[in-house]
Parts: C-alpha cells; structure tokens; sequence
C-alpha cells in the first residue's frame, strides 16, 4: 500500500517529488540536527489522488492518525488538549515554490476551551492566546470556508483605529474573536468549528484544493510549472512569534539575491506570526537589529545559516521564529535570486572551493544572461527623482502609473507599457504584475510579496517606497515636494537602486551587452562572473553556434557576441529598397532577352552583398539561402494597384501604361495562400536564371574575398527531385568558377524531414527551418494564430509555451530528429543544424544538443544565451533547479 504521510525524520531534500519542496527541505533540516518543530508531510500523491478522485485516499486518515500521536507523544500535549492544547499549523508546499499562491493555515487545535490553556502555557499571557485565536479563525474562514478576507480585515481596521495591531489588549481580541465567529456564521453559514481533529481535516483538504486556485493556476502558467504535479501539506508543532517582544518572526537570505553580495539580508518582525511579514501588513526591521534585541538568537542564526550554505552549496533563504528567545526553523529553499546574483554567486562559491566551474554552468540559465543585456537607466540623463525605496528587483521600466491589477491587465492589453502602484501586493495582483512593465509599493520589504514574485518573474520592482502616499481609491499618488502622480502619467523605476522617477528616463546598454560588444567596462565583479562562465561554457559545450545575419554589420555584432559562422543568410531583403524596380523587370520581363536584362542587373548588387558579408565573417563559414518568399511579396499591393487602375478608367486619376502591366502580372501571381505557393526552390525551378544569378554573385564574391567560406542553401524542398534538379546548375556554376562551397537545404516541410533519406543524397548539409517545420507540422499560420488564438490555447493548456517559441518536442522535434537520424544514415558526414526562431530559446537550444545537431544559428542577440545553454546542455545531468 501507498505511504502517504512521512514524518520530518524519515525524508530528505531529493524527496521534492513526494514531499513538496518545504517539506523535502524541514526533513533535511531536521536531520542536519537543526531545531526545527516536529512534524510530518503529506506526500503531493495523496493530493493528486485527492483531486482526481474528489475524495482523500483511503487509509490516509489512519496514516495521519499515527503520525499525529507520536508528534504528540514528543510534545507531550494532545491537540488541541484544553489545559495545555498541542497546536498545529497546516501549510502547503509544492515541488517547486509558488510563494504566496496556496494556502497555510495557522495554529490549528484552539477554541473557546483551549485558548485558556494556550494562555496558561505562555505563563497567563491571555493577550497572546486570544490574537492567535482570531488568526485561526481569520485563516481558517479566509482559506478552509471561503469567506472574502475583507470581512475580517474590515472588522480589525474597525477596531484598531489609529492603533496598531500590537496596541490591541486581551479583552478587545476575544471581543475581536466572537465578532469573527459571526462573519463565519453569517458568510459561511455554519458555526466555526471547535473540533481540532475536524479544523486539521478540512485545512488539509483546503490546501489540496488551492492547487487548483486561478492565482496558482495562473502562476504556474507563468512559470511553467507542471499542472497535475500537486501541492504536498505539512503540519507542524507550532512555535509563536506573537508571544510578546521577546518573540518574533523574520525571513533571510545566506546572501543577497539582488546582487549576490555575502552579508546578513533580511527583514525581522517582533511580536508577530509568519505572515505578517510577507504580507508587507507592518513594516519589518532590518535583520541586524535583532543582534542589539537578542544576541543569542542572531548569533544562533548566523551560524544555521552558513551550516545551510555550506551544506546546500548555495543561497539559500530562510524563515525562522523566535518564540521567547528559543529560534526555531520554520523553512529553508535554495533561494531565488536576480539575474545578476545568479552569476556572482555561482563564481563565488567556486572561489569558496564549495562548487566546480562546470556547476557554476549549470547555476545559471540563458533566460538570466538575457534579462542581463536588457538596458537600463541612462545615469547622465536629466530626471526628477521624486522617492527612493529599496531595490527589490533590478531593471529599468517605465510606464503610465495604474492603481489596479484590473486597469493594468486593460492598459496593458492595448499595447501600453504600464507601472503597477500599490501600497501593498497580494497574490491576487498576479495578473496585473504580469501585465505591468514594473511594480512599485509604498509598503513592505524586500521579502514582502510583491519582491518576492517580482524577483521571481525577473520584473522590475521597487518596494517599500515610504515617502509616497498611495490612494488606490483616487487613483494616485504623492510625493514629497508636492508632486502628484496621476493614473495615466509617466513614471520610470529603476529596481537596481529602488529610485523613482518622474516621466520617461532614457535607457542605455547594459555592461554587459558592452561587454560582449569588446568595449571596456572596467571592473564590474558582473561582468566578470559573466565572463568566466561564458568561457566555461563555450570550452565545455559541443554544439556550435552561429548566426542569423544578412547584413556586414548584424555580421559584425554576430562575431563579436561569439558567433562561429552565419546558419542563415536570408537573401530577400536584398531585393527590396531600390531593386524593387529590377524585380518588377524580371517579373514582367517579355521574353528571354529581357529576363536575362534584369538578371544581369541584379547580380553585381548581389556579389556587392555577399562581399561585404564574408568580409564581416572573416573566413568563418557563411550559410546563404536562395531567394524564399511568394515573388509577389515585391510588387505592388493588389488593391491599391487596382484602384489606381479603376480611378483612372473612370476619369479620376491617372495610371501609367506601366500600372496596367504591372496590374496584370499582380493578379496573375496573386495566391490564396502565398505560404504555401510559388516560394523557395519552386522559384528557383520557375524563374528560370534566378537561383544561376544568385550563385554566380556568390561564387564571385567568394573569389573575391580571401578565405571566404561560402555555403548555399536551398529553400523549402519537399522532395530531392527539386534539389537535385537546382543543385546540378549551382553546382556547374560552382564549378566553373573554380570556388568550392557545400551545398544543402534546408529541411522545413514534414515531407522533406520524412523522406530526408533521400534529400540527404543530394544535400551536404540540412539545416532545420523549424518556423515553416512547425507551420506546416502544426497547420499553423504563423503569421496569424499567435495573435488569433494562442491565448486561448495557453489558457486550455493545449500547450504551456507557444511551438513557435519553443520547439514542440513530441510533434516537430520527432521530425527533426527522423531527418536527422536518416539523412545521416544515408549520408554519414551530413552537417547538421537549425536556423529557425527556436535557435536561440533555451529548452530548444537543449533539445538540439540531444538531437545531435552540430550547431544552432540565431539573432546575433541571442548568440550569448545559445552559447550558455550549449554548454549547459551538455552538462545537463547535473541541471540545478531553483524554481
Ligand atoms: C524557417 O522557416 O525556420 C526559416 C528559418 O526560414 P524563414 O523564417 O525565413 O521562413
Ligand atoms: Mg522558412
């Protein structure tokens, strides 16, 4: 039989899949010798169990039954026991962190008995028993019964007036108490319950159920986090950070997440439970001080700390509770952190000798190293500062200032950039957070909600900004020196200092992308992490990677960014500008004579193209694809041509004889669906000398340019009959001019990936057109349907990224590797890569080295991310995931 429940003793840290990460990491800690509560973790297989089935397994109920005593046993008080009650708390806690997005519900085991021995055991402190009776059943009525939180907050902000929450005494929180009770009564319709074991029950199948919250739901979506993956549930002894000023509660970090520096990070909150903290509902107080308020413990917490980095070889983040001078662990987790900490942390700790530089690879992700070349603020630039709060997650972002998630998801949706104002978040700003461009609060410290998620979503985030005043209601806000903010007015914020700006800042390169230009940039500890691990990377990785680049100078920046060739030069823009004129005359050329006419004026502009290009390369091999689009793509728009035309046989406007000619031919090669019609090779075969011209330049340019490495490329072949029959001409030409180059195509229709056994007979290389591969696999426009309907088929979860995006393993990876399996089978020196979108996204940068490709090609930006994944792939066996 299935075992459900693990006591905190009998599990590990690999345990995630079973016991959720929170609980993998209390079992961990515990066997570390770590003071943490007792406890025992309900597996994520009960709970995938629970919502498949709508009911709890059978034989849970025993299992939990079990553990319960003997966590009982060792705290020697029953649940909810009345002279000396056991409490417990029942928390969430998935593979991978969802902060904020499920539900935990605190000190479990009180009602109208028990809260009178809870206050005898805390030495007759009835002010405390009576608070955390009231959270009970604020959590419990917010979480288990559904009840709209407001109610409740409501109800405090009544009571407390201008007071805090601590200026409360016993009597008016059980006067607080029996007014929540009768919200409970009155939404809920039911009394609270005052039964432990049935509060535990129906906490536990709450948390189950909030898997399935659209706040959680939403969240993975973002994060691409598995939905059938379930949350696991951990019930733990509870300690109280609300006992008095002696107690407290705070959240740490073993290092800066925002730049990786060592130090003591964290905020600490006296006399309050753990949610206060992240809530951002008071401000916390810099963790430091809790050495003036109790040495002890924050020498105790010093040490736990770097026993947890030196045992987890990483940042790692904490939340602990002081219950009267006595710290216990409540959580630990290799910590999310900012782009920019990834990396300095990562080389740190091979400098510290706790990791190799081929994990330090394997700490960093080609998404983090992209956020890295963002821009950022121009610092010589004129602004108007007007507040600074802390620096929760670096970026520079502008945007109109919205007071609303709503109007930040409407703002957003009409294409403007937006700033999301709160005082506070909570994890129903989600959506408005991924609407915004930045976020910024007024409340709150660096480990409230609102930079927890930001920092994981790598949005900009400035929290804690206390000098503005925030009016949701009136939709703005006020600064000092008697500036007003307004819904709809410009703000910048940049995240890396925490400073807010009036209006529009400009934005510059970041010192990174300088330093992948070759500029200097001095000595920025960054850019030099950056450095060691793009070395390793490059040293350790078998793929190569080139890039997609049809001008000198995108081949230029291509080189200095580390490309090692061009995988794609794609030749259409070179008939575009000025030539239009000549493709006009090749297409509407009458007869032979006037044809070859064009030909022979396009083909020096196009050996004036390919020479600048080699020389940009310098010897490296350069990809060059024949000519691809609908040739209609170059004349005139059909519609306009046609009113001209119609305008002028009515006697109101003027049309040449020219217009009528071109108007013919417009209609004749007009298709229903271009992307399927009269394009790549199948031009080369229509027009006949098109493809012979563009070979001819090439092979010129290549004399031309010393050590050139020219390859030519051939467009949307289906079957080898069309590239044998374009092959045999390019190779004569090839020939004649004494310039040798390889010759392939590029494998972009399922029928060519299908029989690439064949294709490979007559082709040296392929390279893998993965956005017409995905277009036609799919039935997919690709102009059309990610603007039509993808956001509907991402909400279905027909799939978690678009294919266009990221290569769709199951679909087109399998043609992709059929054709790469067969092409070289029939042709074992078959050079092999890709040059589609997909080149320079991650995870396929990561299937591609599975699939033994040689090299991907991508946008020169995007070289630096493909070059780190390359890398990371090869070393993937020992991926780290700090999700
Ligand atoms: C492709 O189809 O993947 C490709 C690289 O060609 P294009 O995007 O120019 O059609
Ligand atoms: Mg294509």
């Amino acid at each position: 039989m299935a075992k459900y429940v693990y006591d905190f003793t009998e599990g590990n840290r690999n345990l995630k899949d079973l016991l959720g990460g929170k609980g993998a990491n209390l079992a961990e800690m515990t066997n570390l010798g770590l003071p943490v509560p007792p406890g025992f973790t309900i597996t994520t297989e009960a709970c995938r169990y629970y919502l498949a089935e709508g009911k709890v397994p059978d034989g849970l109920g025993d299992e939990v039954d079990q553990h319960l005593e003997a966590l009982e046993r060792a705290m020697g008080r029953k649940l909810g026991q009345i002279d000396d009650p056991l409490l417990v708390s029942v928390r969430s806690g998935a593979k991978f962190s969802m902060p904020g997005m499920m539900e935990t519900v605190l000190n479990i085991g009180l009602n109208d008995e028990s809260v009178h021995g809870l206050a005898k055991q805390a030495g007759g402190n009835e002010r405390f028993a009576w608070d955390s009776y009231r959270r009970l059943i604020q959590m419990f009525g917010k979480t288990v019964l559904d009840i709209d939180g407001e109610h409740f907050e409501g109800a405090l902000d009544r009571l407390k007036g201008d007071r805090q929450d601590t200026d409360l005494d016993a009597g008016e929180l059980q006067g607080l108490v029996e007014t929540f009770k009768g919200i409970v009564r009155e939404q809920a319709g039911r009394e609270f319950p005052a039964d432990p074991r049935e509060q535990m029950r129906l906490a536990v199948k709450a948390v189950f159920d909030s898997w399935n919250a659209p706040r959680a739901i939403l969240y993975r979506r973002q994060e691409r986090i598995p939905a059938d993956l379930g949350t696991a549930v951990n019930i733990v002894a509870m300690v109280f950070g609300n006992c008095g000023n002696d107690s407290g509660t705070g959240v740490a970090f073993t290092r800066d997440p925002g730049s990786g520096q060592q130090g003591i990070y964290g905020d600490y909150l006296q006399n309050a439970q753990g949610e206060d903290v992240v809530a951002g509902i008071r401000n916390t107080i810099p963790l430091q001080e809790l050495e003036r308020i109790d040495k002890r413990s924050y020498d105790e917490l010093l040490e736990i700390m770097s026993t947890l980095e030196n045992h987890y070889r990483d940042l790692c983040d904490i939340e602990f509770t002081i219950e009267r001078g006595k710290l216990w662990m409540l959580q630990t987790r290799v910590g999310k952190r900012t782009a920019a900490a990834a990396f300095c942390i990562a080389t740190q700790l091979v400098d510290q000798g706790l990791i190799t530089m081929d994990e330090a690879v394997t700490r960093v992700t080609g998404d983090q190293l992209a956020k890295l070349m963002f821009p950022r603020f121009d610092a010589g630039a004129d602004k108007r500062r007007i507040a600074k709060g802390m620096n929760a997650s670096p970026g520079a972002a502008v945007g109109k200032a919205v007071f609303s998630s709503e109007r930040a998801v409407e703002l957003a949706g009409q294409g403007e950039d937006v700033i999301l104002v709160r005082r506070e978040t909570n994890p129903d700003d989600l959506s408005g957070m991924i609407a915004a461009r930045g976020i910024l609060t007024s409340r709150g410290g660096k480990t409230s909600h609102a930079a927890v998620v930001a920092r994981g979503m790598g949005k900009t985030c400035v929290c804690g900004a206390e000098e503005l005043e925030v009016s949701i209601e009136e939709r703005r806000f006020a600064a000092p020196g008697g500036v007003t903010v307004s819904e709809g007015d410009v703000i910048s914020i940049d995240g890396s200092t925490g400073e807010v700006f009036l209006g529009e800042v400009p934005v510059v390169d970041s010192p990174v992308v300088e330093y992948f230009e070759g500029k200097d940039v001095g000595d920025d500890d960054l850019v030099r992490a950056v450095d060691r691990i793009m070395r390793h990377a490059d040293e350790t990785r078998r793929l190569a990677v080139r890039a997609n680049a049809d001008t000198p100078d995108d081949a230029a920046r291509a080189r200095r960014f580390g490309a090692q060739g061009i995988g794609l030069c794609r030749t259409e823009h070179m008939f575009l500008g000025e030539r239009r004129k000549l493709v006009e005359d090749l297409v509407l050329a009458s007869g032979e004579e006037e044809r070859q006419a064009a030909l022979d004026a396009l083909e020096p502009l196009q050996r004036a193209d390919f020479e600048g290009i080699f020389r940009a390369m310098d010897g490296l091999p350069v990809t060059i694809r024949l000519i691809d689009p609908p040739l209609h793509e170059f004349l005139p728009d059909l519609t306009e041509l046609s009113v001209r035309v119609a305008l002028a046989d009515a006697g109101a406007g003027e049309a040449s004889d020219k217009d009528r000619v071109l108007l013919a031919a417009v209609k004749r090669l007009h298709e229903q669906n271009p992307m399927l019609g009269l394009r790549g090779v199948r031009l080369g075969l229509v027009i006949p000398g098109l493809f012979a011209m563009q070979v001819r330049a090439i092979a010129q340019a290549a004399k031309a340019v010393p050590g050139a490495r020219p390859e030519i490329m051939i467009p949307l072949v289906a079957a080898v009959q069309e590239l044998e029959a374009v092959r045999e001409e390019a190779a004569g030409i090839l020939a004649e001019t004494g310039v040798d180059a390889l010759i392939g195509t590029m494998i972009e229709t399922p029928r060519a990936a299908l029989a690439a056994g064949q294709v490979a007979e007559a082709a040296q290389f392929f390279s893998f057109g993965t956005n017409d591969l995905t277009q036609m696999a799919w039935g997919f426009s690709r102009d059309d349907v990610e603007a039509a309907f993808f956001s509907r088929y991402l909400e279905l979860g027909i799939f978690g990224v678009s294919p266009f995006e990221t290569l769709d393993r199951d679909g087109v990876g399998r043609l992709v590797r059929i054709a790469a399996d067969e092409g070289r089978a029939a042709r074992p020196d078959l050079k092999l890569g890709i040059c589609g979108e997909h080149g320079g996204d991650p995870d396929s940068v990561h299937f591609c080295h599975e699939a033994g490709l040689d090299y991907v090609s991508c946008s020169p930006f995007r070289i630096p991310v493909a070059r780190l994944e390359a890398g990371r792939a090869a070393l993937s066996q020992n991926d780290s995931d700090t999700r």
